[in-house]
């Protein structure tokens, strides 16, 4: 079932206490939200253990993480495997963030790995691609976005996709205040859309969410998520703020 969704990235922000003090006042003005509609809240790895204890038994409001290893196990210092983050509660876990594939060199092919590693381990995967300013300027932006969706996620069978989100960040629009259009983000929403209907048909491309992420705010998320294609956001800088996250979930109950 297609559904929509508001995704808090934390990024590198915020110490335990206060983590756990924005999730306070997140639940003080949480509307009411039906099973088609969920809140996904990603802290650091330091945090997930407190914040899913905060979480617990609620079932509008899911854990996730910012990322996860390619491996299962083994000599990788400092790292955090799929299998731990389960073992801790996360339900959903973003792959394949603009962030990590630029600092982290994160290959797709490597994305592609992780992805393997989440689904294997029962979470569901928010899979993250967009185009650089660049690409957007020479209008490849279509090509560009084909191929990190194809490298990333075409492996998958049609029962593994049904457990993967995919959100679409221009990189020219994350953390920049500049927001895609309407017409721009619907225009490559549907593109995505048509790329998953291409591959596996239909109903697979009807249930796939496809989250914009890139300076979504108050005052344009309820405009953003108007878009037929746009099904809720992946949201960085206004999640870190309790009255500005709770505004973007209303504006997602509201659909
Ligand atoms: C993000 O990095 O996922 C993001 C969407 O960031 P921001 O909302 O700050 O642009």
């Amino acid at each position: 079932m297609r559904k929509k969704i508001v995704a808090a990235n934390w990024k590198m922000n915020l110490t335990l206490n206060e983590g756990a003090e924005l999730v306070n006042e997140i639940f003080k003005g949480l509307p009411v939200l039906n099973e088609e509609k969920k809140v996904v809240i990603a802290p650091p790895y330091l945090h997930i253990v407190q914040t899913g204890e905060q979480l617990a038994g609620m079932i509008d409001v899911c854990l996730g993480a910012q990322n996860c290893h390619s491996e299962t196990s083994g000599a990788y210092t400092g790292e955090v495997s799929a299998a731990m983050l389960k073992s801790a509660g996360v339900e959903y876990v973003i792959l394949g963030h603009s962030e990590r594939r630029e600092y982290f060199k994160e290959s797709d092919a490597t994305v592609a790995k992780k992805v393997n590693q989440a689904l294997v381990n029962e979470m569901q995967v928010i899979f993250c691609c967009g185009e650089p300013l660049e690409v957007r300027d020479a209008g490849t932006q279509n090509d560009y976005v084909e191929s990190q969706v194809k490298a990333g996620l075409f492996h998958l069978s049609d029962e593994q996709l049904k457990n993967v989100v995919i959100a679409y960040e221009p990189i020219w629009a994350i953390g920049t205040g500049r927001v895609a259009s309407t017409e721009q983000a619907q225009d490559m929403h549907a593109h995505i859309r048509g790329v998953i209907r291409a591959q596996y048909g239909d109903e697979a491309a009807g249930d796939m969410s496809i989250l914009y992420g890139g300076s979504c705010k108050p005052t344009n998320a309820a405009e953003l998520f108007s878009c037929a294609d746009v099904d809720g956001g992946l949201i960085g800088g206004a999640s870190l703020k309790a009255a500005e996250f709770l505004d973007i979930i209303e504006a997602m109950a509201a659909l």
